[in-house]
């Protein structure tokens, strides 16, 4: 991967002489290792991954390219300062979206360099527009999730808990070849629904409940992301209006959706539509963020996005009314955005599933 170049140019523009990137996504876009423990080093001159033991082979494999530094008994700050030396840096940046306090004070008593300096998420913006191979990824992260949502119809059944439900999406996005799940998979039944982040309980699923499904899995690295509530038996009219309402909303941002928008601007047709309905107050988080090596990036289709959202960006888009004490219904698709629109990376049905 040449990605070290592109950091080699944010170097070159933020006036720093070399950079340590700490962030496990941002060290395995750059460079391809994806070990859980370790830094990028980018200077001008070098391109390094600095790891322990444990990571040295698989360094070596996964980072094409780069010299592997393993740490001896001096530990991280050793190893950094060995290179400080020789490749004569004075000002060395950092990431301090992700490094510990307590670490960068460790740095800081420790490292022989005339300053630390803070970047902010220059780094991590390089992950914002997707390759091709990103997409094809994200792609078939996505269908593994609607294979599970079809089978996962087959297995509720009224008196489950919605841990037993939970458990199982959990199990069906492994079994159809995701490594692990993006986040524990959210089950939500009845009043517990209105709660857009809901852990699941050992409630029981009662005919008549909305159950919202909100899941996904990583695959090759990169996660997927979807969401669907269905109503286990017959649905109430109070039910038919919340959904249609939230399924308005959804297809609307999703026709003015395109490259060159604000994410604000496409929140907002969501937004209008389910407060114009009366439902002011019961949407409290944004339609949707960006998804890849991590469930949540940005930029965000939110009130407060002023981020252009450009043409190989993913975005969820996902409204949802939450009513207290009744239950709350959220649709949520992946897609990645076109020039003149998007392409939707979620097939699963979206009309009221009455189990
Ligand atoms: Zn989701
Ligand atoms: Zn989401």
């Amino acid at each position: 991967m040449d990605n070290y170049k592109r950091v080699q140019e944010i170097n070159k523009e933020l006036k720093i002489d070399a950079v340590l990137i700490s962030n496990g996504n941002n060290m395995r876009y750059v460079s391809g290792f994806a070990g859980e423990t370790g830094y990028l080093y980018i200077s001008d001159k070098h391109h390094m991954v600095i790891t322990d033991f444990r990571y040295t082979y698989q360094a070596e494999m996964e980072a094409e390219g780069y010299e592997i530094v393993t740490i001896g008994s001096g530990g991280y700050e050793e190893a950094i300062n060995d290179i400080l030396r020789t490749d004569n840096v004075k000002g060395l940046g950092f990431e301090s979206k992700d490094m510990l306090y307590s670490r960068y004070q460790d740095l800081m008593d420790k490292l022989n360099v005339d300053e630390l300096i803070p970047i902010n998420d220059e780094i991590t913006r390089l992950r914002r527009i997707k390759t091709p191979k990103e997409l094809d990824y994200i792609k078939q992260a996505e269908s593994i999730g609607d294979k599970v949502f079809s089978e996962i119809l087959t297995f509720i059944k009224p008196g489950m808990t919605e841990l037993e439900v939970a458990a199982r999406i959990e199990y069906l996005l492994k079994i159809h070849g995701g490594q692990s799940t993006s986040f524990p998979a959210i089950v939500a039944s009845g009043v517990n629904s209105s709660m857009p982040h809901a852990v699941p309980t050992l409630k029981k699923i009662e005919d008549g409940d909305f159950l919202t499904m909100d899941f996904g899995c990583v695959y090759e690295g990169y996660c997927s992301d979807m969401t669907r509530t269905i109503v286990v038996g017959k649905a109430s009219d109070k039910q038919k209006e919340i959904y249609k309402i939230v399924l308005e909303a959804q297809l609307a941002a999703l026709d003015v959706l395109k490259a060159g928008l604000k994410g604000k601007d496409v929140d907002k047709v969501a937004r209008d539509i389910i407060y114009k309905a009366g439902y002011e107050g019961c949407f409290g988080h944004g339609l949707g963020h960006s998804v890849g090596l991590f469930i949540h990036e940005d930029p965000r289709l939110s009130p407060s996005e002023e981020g252009i959202i450009e043409a190989g960006m993913i975005e969820t888009v996902e409204p949802g009314i939450y009513v207290r004490g009744f239950g709350g219904v959220r649709i949520e698709d992946l897609v990645v955005v076109t020039e003149d629109g998007y392409e939707n990376y979620t097939h699963s049905d979206k009309s009221l599933i009455e189990l």
